[in-house]
């Protein structure tokens, strides 16, 4: 049941990526004392991973409430008594949570220190987990930016999501960025025909279709090529926010920019 495993040292921890359903993701942060899986999506794949790593799940921690986030939290704690940490916002959403967490909460588990950041726009509750490690950081963002994307936005306006996007893009350029789903080229296909045709879009699209035509995902990413590339957080740029006001008759403030682009990415 175990299609592939793909592996990413932080130093003081590693991530073992594993894929799921159709087109997602689920992680394994693993140090000596903890085996932590975010967002499983079914049981199945995260059984057969830590049989691979001959050693037991500990915990769980969900991005937010979607069932490709959250399919898997019965089985897994049933079969490893493993423990569910999730937004405390949405704990009635959340499959048999054990604890719930919110900005500004500590998290530490085997050793990491874990921050937890607010991100709501796609869920009312959605939460990122980022870890500050020896080597370079990393993000867990679920649903909220995708590579060369963001979520839809089924219970927050676009304010909320241009707010939430803005807290991930102050995080250091070099941090990997762990989403929930390979979108990335279908996403570059848009942003390259509706939004942007800059080298680094290009260059962008190019590596996704080596990587894929290699079998690879294009997940994790940074921050750093999102920002430059990601046509939900161009806005965050001035001359690009102006031209595209422009272009569209629109204002040209970060949100109205932003609300414009992931309208017409709704119905691309
Ligand atoms: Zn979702
Ligand atoms: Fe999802």
């Amino acid at each position: 049941m175990l299609a592939a495993m793909w592996t990413y040292e932080h130093g003081n921890f590693a991530v073992h990526q594993v894929p799921a359903l159709s087109d997602n993701f689920i992680y394994l942060i693993a140090t000596d004392d903890v085996l932590a899986c975010v967002d499983p999506a079914e049981a199945l794949p995260v059984v057969a991973a830590c049989e691979k790593l001959g050693r037991p799940l500990t915990h769980i921690l969900n991005t937010h409430h979607h069932w490709d986030h959250t399919g898997g939290n019965d089985e897994l704690k049933a079969h490893f008594g493993c423990s569910i940490i999730g937004a405390a916002h949405d704990a009635k959403r959340i499959p048999s949570i054990d604890q719930g967490v919110a900005e500004g909460d500590a998290l530490q588990l085997g050793g990491l220190d874990i921050a937890v950041l607010n991100i709501p726009g796609h869920t009312s509750g959605h939460i990122a987990f980022v870890i500050h490690a020896d080597k370079q950081d990393a993000l867990f963002c679920g649903d909220t930016i995708f590579g060369a994307g963001c979520g839809r936005l089924f219970e927050g306006t676009p304010a909320q999501m241009w707010a939430s996007l803005q807290k991930l893009m102050a995080l250091d350029d070099s941090t990997s960025v762990f989403c929930a789903h390979e979108y990335t080229l279908n996403n570059l296909d848009f942003c390259l025909t509706k939004i942007s045709q800059s080298d680094a879009v290009k260059t962008y699209i190019a590596w996704c279709k080596d990587m894929l035509g290699k079998g690879l995902p294009t997940i994790p990413g940074t921050i750093g090529r999102e920002k430059a590339c990601n046509p939900m957080l161009l806005p965050a740029q001035a001359d690009f926010r102006k031209a595209y006001a422009n272009l569209h008759a629109i204002s040209d403030d970060p949100v109205s920019v932003f609300t414009h682009i992931r309208e017409a990415r709704n119905h691309w």
